[in-house]
């Protein structure tokens, strides 16, 4: 299923500012596009604010975009309005980073898995409701025994596989999984790992998967995304291909290193003291690149396919292919 071609989500040119009137528009996501195919595991890596949870929310609407459109099997759900987003929500669902605080603490786990099974008016009668239910719980390495727990009784990886089964109780076609193995041990978090590989390969779900862990992307996801500043600067065809882009060569080898002398050596592959912020023109790394040049100052690099789905967005690139061609 990972090899299939049919797009589930097609998003071309968004954009999304906070401040949509202010003189200097800071954009949270910048003319991004990007498709995400039927059962496949699309990884989006990058470092803390450089709009990775906002993707994710502009892709379920449940952010709107200052422009630019995404299109969800086959409609494009910016334009629609509340009511019309209704059926196309159960179509698509998200699991928040930390479950533990995203269950009503008064609701048994039953009750948190019925509510959207209600809302949707699923299920003939109580009777189906709860087997269903059960089924799912069964599915992620619960039991039926958990159905009457409350939230409190069960360990963080327990209330995460909750959370993702809460996510597939209605049959999605997409899920966005916000940092879903950050806050949880080593152990745990290979069986998560474990358990989204084996939904997807049994269901065909598409998942993204946003995290800061390269560790857990390079195992479980198909594709790698990579943003940086609201712009996306890479994608690569598979996981276990090395990046291309400096950023995420960086990126990539100040995560490697299990020794943390190491790894801060590593680092110096960003320039020093240079903080993450936006250039008006060029390119959007310019001022951590250790390899920029005069043209990386005046020329936003475009993200373009040069290596067989193997997309860049750096004047590096750009060279290394001119003389390749030459
Ligand atoms: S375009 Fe220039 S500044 Fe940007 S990543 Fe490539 S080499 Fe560095």
């Amino acid at each position: 299923m990972a090899g299939s071609t049919v797009n589930v989500m097609e998003i071309r040119g968004l954009c999304k500012t906070f401040a949509p009137k202010a003189k200097q528009k800071n954009y949270a996501v910048f003319d991004l596009s990007l498709d995400l195919r039927e059962g496949e595991i699309l990884g989006l890596v990058g470092e803390s604010g450089c709009g990775k949870s906002t993707l994710g929310k502009l892709m379920l609407r449940l952010s709107d975009p200052t422009r630019g459109s995404v299109v969800f099997l086959g409609e494009d759900i910016t334009t629609l309005s509340y009511t019309g987003l209704r059926p196309i929500r159960r179509r698509m669902q998200m699991v928040f980073q930390g479950s533990t605080n995203a269950f009503n603490p008064y609701y048994t786990i039953r009750r948190s898995l019925e509510e959207p099974l209600l809302n949707y008016r699923i299920g003939e009668d109580e009777r189906e409701r709860v087997q269903r239910i059960a089924t799912l719980l069964e599915n992620v390495g619960l039991g039926a025994e958990f159905l009457n727990r409350y939230p409190s009784e069960l360990s963080g990886g327990q209330l995460q596989r909750i959370g993702i089964a809460r996510a597939l109780i209605l049959d999605p076609a997409l899920v966005v999984l916000d940092e879903p193995v950050s806050s949880i041990d080593h152990a745990v978090k290979n069986q998560i790992l474990n358990l989204l590989s084996r939904l997807r390969d049994e269901r065909g779900n598409a998942y993204l998967f946003i995290s800061h862990d390269l560790e857990s992307v390079r195992r479980i996801c198909d594709r790698v995304a990579v943003m940086y500043l609201g712009n996306l600067i890479e994608i690569i065809p598979r996981a276990d291909e090395l990046p291309r882009h400096p950023y995420t060569l960086a990126l990539t080898a100040a995560s490697l290193s299990p020794d943390p002398r190491k790894k801060r050596k590593s680092t110096v592959l960003f320039k020093e003291g240079e903080e993450m912020r936006i250039s008006r023109t060029g390119c959007v790394f310019q001022n951590r690149c250790l390899h920029c040049r005069p043209l990386c100052l005046v020329e936003r690099p475009p993200l373009l396919d040069r290596h067989g789905g193997h997309m860049v967005a750096c004047h590096l690139e750009k060279v290394a292919y001119d003389e390749n061609i030459a």
